[in-house]
């Protein structure tokens, strides 16, 4: 069950005044003249009366705020395995560099000349990452995933252009992830769906059918949403390549590879790298992310700007070129986010890297060895960084894939992510990345076996779920249709 006991947190708003006394700062007594705010600002920006503010004490402002610290779940409490979103954990010296005075202080219009080790870093990770994938270029600029597949794709759409083609379809595998059809439908193509073969990769007939002179390429996952690799992808390069088509890959999923294998030795011609995923920057929950995208020898030119360039010793920005997509946001992304993931790929070095993808894999097929009698299996090609489960066994009992992940919240585990990819009905997915200890992988493993037990003798108990949460079980529909955003005293006080 789940370690800490915890308890339901207040608003700020509702604490006790009385309590307001305790470990409050006092202000000395004002020893210059008083401003009337009325004389200095004009009279629309004065507010009256002041707000009703809480009035509390320190300890209760700090306690308030790390009880409700408490009340999520997070990579530094228990193992997270939210499958294809790489919720690795975040070495801690990433923040210490990233914390830098010389990082933080620096304003996005300084002359280059006085920020350049802020270019060095842009320039050093474009490097290491053009090694890790095999590619000849990388822009460092989309903000996540999904815009780094739009500013591939745009890139694509500019290429073809070049060659006075106009070519309207994409092709993407119906186990894509849905920021694929997006991201194309965005660049002004339209996504044409292509059927996954029995074993979860792609049907190459229906491939060979469909790559026609008005398809502008592929978009795939590699390992895809199943974390299964696609065997043939050289074959698949080849005939898109060959019918003048350009190979789009989507590289969320890197950790599965990672020192293992090169995308451009793949054929792709552009791909993405959540550099919030693989490359361990904090994610999840709205923060800050970076979606690197790393492109063929033909795609460079058209490259966003600004870019870093070296020039000798010097770094240069290079803000304008004719033959580029143009700036997919102000300035050079968010740069921060870039310091830590050079330190991450520095401390751990190549073989580190390799050692990440050769851990996550192996922890991934430990879930599905220690699993496979208990949960249904619908792909049973080998798994790479994740495993997708279903909850077929468990429908017999009247038990779904929601009641199992609400009931791994009270044995103090993340819930896998579910009902995705939408081709296995009931999906549980499990990426457990390399960070864990073992005892921990085995700690949920033991925890999986348990509901599986539950679900057969007390599925009402999985229904109920959870229990030990200071929420339990939320009304998901009504959540989403009519959200309570705002707080509303329920008397004046
Ligand atoms: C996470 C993910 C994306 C989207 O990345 P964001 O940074 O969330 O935009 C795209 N494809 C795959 C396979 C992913 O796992």
């Amino acid at each position: 069950m789940r370690r800490r006991p915890l308890r339901n947190e207040r608003l700020i708003f509702e604490h006790n005044r009385e309590r307001r006394a305790r470990g409050r700062y006092e202000l000395p007594p004002l020893d210059v003249p008083a401003v009337d705010a009325g004389s200095v600002l004009p009279e629309e920006q004065v507010r009256e009366p002041l707000a009703d503010l809480p009035d509390l004490g320190e300890l209760d402002v700090v306690q308030h705020f790390h009880r409700l610290s408490q009340m999520n779940f997070a990579v530094d409490e228990g193992l997270y395995p939210l499958g294809s979103c790489t919720m690795k954990y975040n070495p801690r010296v990433n923040e210490v560099a990233a914390r830098l005075g010389g990082f933080t202080a620096l304003h996005p219009l300084q002359p280059a000349s006085q920020v350049q080790g802020a270019l060095r870093v842009m320039w050093e990770l474009d490097q290491v990452l053009k090694t890790i994938t095999g590619m000849d270029g990388v822009t460092l600029q989309p903000a996540a995933g999904a815009h780094g597949e739009l500013a591939g794709m745009l890139m694509i759409r500019k290429a073809l252009e070049a060659r006075g083609e106009h070519r309207e379809e994409v092709l993407i595998p119906d186990s894509a992830h849905g920021t694929n059809p997006a991201s194309a439908t965005f660049a002004g193509f339209e996504a044409v769906e292509i059927a996954s073969g029995p074993d979860g990769t792609v049907d190459m007939e229906a491939l060979d059918r469909m790559m026609t002179d008005r398809v502008a390429g592929i978009m795939l996952t590699v390992p895809n949403t199943l974390g299964v690799f696609e065997p043939r992808i050289v074959e698949i390069a080849e005939l898109v390549h060959g019918r003048g088509g350009l190979v789009y890959m989507d590289g969320a999923n890197l950790n599965a590879f990672l020192g293992k294998a090169l995308p451009g030795a793949m054929g792709a011609d552009a791909l993405h790298i959540n550099l919030h995923k693989t490359f361990s920057t904090p994610h999840g929950g709205g923060g800050p992310g970076a979606g690197a995208v790393a492109v063929s020898r033909g795609l460079v030119p058209h490259l966003p700007v600004p870019r870093v360039i070296r020039d000798g010793d010097a770094f240069e920005i290079l803000w304008d070129d004719p033959a580029s997509i143009g700036p997919m946001r102000g300035f050079y992304a968010n740069f921060l986010i870039l310091v830590r993931a050079l330190t991450y790929i520095w401390g751990l070095g190549a073989e580190g890297l390799a050692e990440t993808a050769e851990v996550a894999v192996l922890y991934a097929n430990l879930v599905r060895h220690r699993l496979t009698s208990a949960y249904h299996l619908e792909y049973d090609a080998p798994s790479l960084h994740e495993v997708v489960f279903d909850d077929a066994f468990q429908r017999a009992h009247g038990v779904t894939n929601v009641d199992i992940s609400k009931r791994l919240l009270d044995y103090g585990f993340h819930p896998p992510t579910m009902s995705f990819p939408l081709i296995v009905h009931g999906a549980l997915m499990i990426e457990p990345t390399e960070s864990p200890a073992p005892e921990e992988v085995e700690a949920f493993c033991e925890a999986m076996l348990a509901i599986a037990r539950e679900a057969e003798e007390s599925p009402e108990l999985l229904h109920e779920a959870p229990h030990e949460t200071p929420v339990r079980r939320v009304d998901e529909v009504e959540a989403a249709r009519h959200p309570t955003l705002r707080w509303e005293p329920s008397e004046k006080s």
